[in-house]
């Protein structure tokens, strides 16, 4: 089988209305919104940036992308769910809306709703089937499993963990609820350190299946009832609690498509993918700085097919920095292996049909 890619070039000079104008072209001449029927609750998958981070989409570009959408249906919205990482300004939903709005995220800015998938905490998941060799089940974001159809806008960059951060990570880990992202990174009972605890009890408080107990104020762990949920790790901020990033990088980029498999399936294949190959960094969105650009900036993609426009994405962006620049900022990560099973899992196709839009 082979998919069809669009792509709309952009270039550094280009206004933030020149490259809004160019997503409405290509929204306009694909087929990227098909998928999506009036009063759908249709989620616009985003990705905030964190706070610092000035690579992230840019809210101006996606005006005419959301009416796009609103034209479709009135009950379109911006979503993304909460992180695990205890540096990130994601954790909860309050911090998470603030710093969506300060990014210009906000209703008043792009025209539509902004929610956090997850709840206030991250807790809210719902488990949805999927046959993998991982997973039987997956624990989804609620509010995005209750949605009708996504449209996932993807920044393309490299990523610490899985060499590659595209529109499959930003659907497989970025549309699942906490639990299922600390179950994707390392799902093992989580390391402590009783001698950084100063007793708070925050974790215990928390904790969903009483496993930790403070004994002379000290924190101690049954490993036998803990659920391997990482709520405790988020809530410690002195180290006495912390993450076994246990996982090997190509398990994590499995568990992470299948994920997105389970979540794909869930709406019945109705997503729609844009990537933004602008300001490509060798750092993801999640973190604090501004990273310098990996190649010069390409443009817009847009496809029916996950896998399909993160293999063009790739391909767009070796030939543009005339080698492999994502092995060459972590040699130690394969990050096709993301792509390859994918495409075994029935996620898309590593062929594709190019066209431009002009
Ligand atoms: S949250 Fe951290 S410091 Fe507080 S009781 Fe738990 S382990 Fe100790
Ligand atoms: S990982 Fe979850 S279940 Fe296990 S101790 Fe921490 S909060 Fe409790």
């Amino acid at each position: 089988m082979t998919s069809k890619v669009y792509y709309v070039r952009t270039g550094a000079g280009d206004s933030t209305q020149t490259v809004s104008d160019k997503l409405g072209l290509l929204i306009d001449k694909s087929s990227v919104l098909s998928h999506i029927k009036k009063d759908d609750f249709t989620a616009i998958k985003m990705h905030f940036g964190d706070k610092g981070n000035t690579g992230h989409i840019r809210a101006e570009w996606i005006r005419k992308a959301a009416k796009r959408v609103k034209d479709i249906t009135p009950n379109a919205f911006l979503a993304d769910s909460n992180v695990i990482y205890k540096a990130s300004s994601r954790t909860n939903s309050v911090d998470h809306l603030k710093i969506a709005y300060e990014h210009g995220f906000n209703p008043e800015n792009v025209g539509l709703p902004v929610l956090i998938a997850d709840g206030l905490r991250g807790r809210n998941f719902i488990e949805v089937p999927v046959s993998g060799k991982h997973f039987s089940k997956i624990k989804m974001a609620s509010d995005f499993a209750d949605c009708d159809s996504l449209l996932a806008m993807t920044h393309i960059t490299g990523h610490i963990l899985t060499g590659v951060g595209g529109a499959i990570k930003n659907v497989g880990m970025g549309c699942s609820s906490r639990r299922g992202k600390y179950e994707q990174h390392c799902g093992a009972v989580p390391e402590v350190d009783a001698s950084h605890c100063i007793g708070c009890g925050k974790c215990v408080l928390i904790c969903p299946a009483g496993a930790l107990k403070l004994k002379m104020k000290k924190i101690e762990i049954d490993k036998s009832t803990c659920l391997g949920c990482g709520e405790c790790a988020v809530v410690c901020k002195t180290k006495a609690i912390e993450i076994r990033w246990s996982e090997t990088l190509e398990n994590l980029q499995e568990k992470m498509v299948e994920y997105a498999k389970g979540i794909i399936d869930s709406f019945r294949s109705k997503v729609g993918y844009i990537n933004f190959l602008i300001k490509v960094t060798k750092d993801c969105d999640c973190l604090a700085k501004d990273d310098p650009r990996i190649v010069d900036d390409l443009g817009i993609l847009a496809s029916n097919d996950p896998v399909a426009i993160d293999k063009a994405s790739v391909d767009l962006i070796k030939s543009s920095g005339g080698k492999d620049v994502f092995t060459a900022g972590y040699p130690e990560t394969n990050w096709s292996a993301q792509l390859k099973y994918a495409c075994m899992m029935g996620l898309g196709s590593l062929e594709y049909i190019m066209e431009e839009i002009s």
